[in-house]
């Protein structure tokens, strides 16, 4: 029988912990051990793993559609019902005046068309962003997400990153699926992390890393994704906060990079596919 894919996610509460060069890293290791990977930039709103690796994002291989309430005010009777339902304070109603709805603060939820009683809003579909393919070798793909700029609800974009790879993984079979998520905690991070098997949190020796740690750690906890530490960078800085944090979650730290001149000139000339460092 053929084994299960493997899912992991490659996070991180803090931005700049150098979690797509640990994904692009682990993405080397499966492949030299001969295993097919998908890698999957989920950072949505500003994806970089195709520039670490070299490559160019070319022509999409799908576009990401959402759906936007858009108001009939020949219908509409001023009742306000679909402004106490939103529950994103995107619309905004002055008395007796018709809703304004605030698109960057929508999620396209779709309550306010569902609950006007007099069919007043209809959904009105935009293309919030576009999912590319490279392979960039022959038992290697890197799939990337990305939103069209200034979106502030990136969350959709990379649920339907994460279903054309589902879809993907169908024909191409990967043994792998790496997902390289955004910083933080919030909902794009939260998506790209759901159904994960394994999530590796990367970290730096540092105050504010052991802060986000805890975050993320959290966080995975609570989705029911088993994680392990990645600590990058691990001889520039104190590792008594991060050892604490791992002692908290009852989490060992799983690897320590220590820093490499090395992985900073691969990283600068997006060369990182031919490191092997894990
Ligand atoms: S619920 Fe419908 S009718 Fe009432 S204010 Fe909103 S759009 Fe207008
Ligand atoms: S689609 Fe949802 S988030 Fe957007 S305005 Fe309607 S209720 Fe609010």
């Amino acid at each position: 029988m053929k084994n299960k894919i493997k899912k992991i996610g490659i996070t991180g509460g803090k931005g700049g912990t150098g979690k797509s060069t640990i994904a692009i890293l682990f993405a080397n290791k499966f492949i030299e051990e001969n295993k097919k990977v998908l890698l999957v930039d989920c950072d949505v709103e500003c994806p970089n793993d195709y520039l670490l690796l070299g490559q160019k994002l070319e022509k999409p291989k799908e576009k990401v559609y959402a759906e936007f309430p858009e108001l009939n005010k020949a219908k509409c009777k001023k009742c306000g019902l679909c402004v106490r339902t939103c529950r994103s304070n995107a619309i905004f109603q002055a008395p007796g005046k018709y809703p304004i709805f605030i698109k960057d603060l929508c999620s396209g939820c779709g309550a306010c068309w569902l609950v006007c009683p007099h069919k007043a809003i209809r959904p009105k579909r935009e293309e919030i962003g576009q999912i590319f393919v490279n392979q960039i070798k022959r038992n290697f793909w890197l799939i990337t997400g990305q939103a069209n700029a200034g979106l502030e609800e990136t969350g959709p974009v990379v649920v339907q990153t994460k279903k054309f790879v589902t879809s993907l993984a169908k024909k191409i079979k990967p043994d792998f699926i790496l997902f390289d998520t955004a910083a933080g905690t919030h909902c794009p991070v939260i998506s790209a992390l759901m159904d994960c098997d394994l999530a590796y949190t990367v970290t730096e020796p540092t105050p504010m890393g052991a802060y986000d740690l805890n975050l993320i750690l959290d966080l995975c906890q609570k989705l029911k994704v088993p994680a392990k530490i990645i600590l990058n960078q691990a001889d520039l800085g104190n590792k008594t906060e991060i050892k604490k944090v791992a002692k908290k979650f009852k989490i060992k730290i799983e690897k320590e990079i220590p820093y490499s001149k090395e992985l900073v000139e691969a990283y600068s000339k997006g060369r990182l596919l031919e490191l092997s460092l894990i």
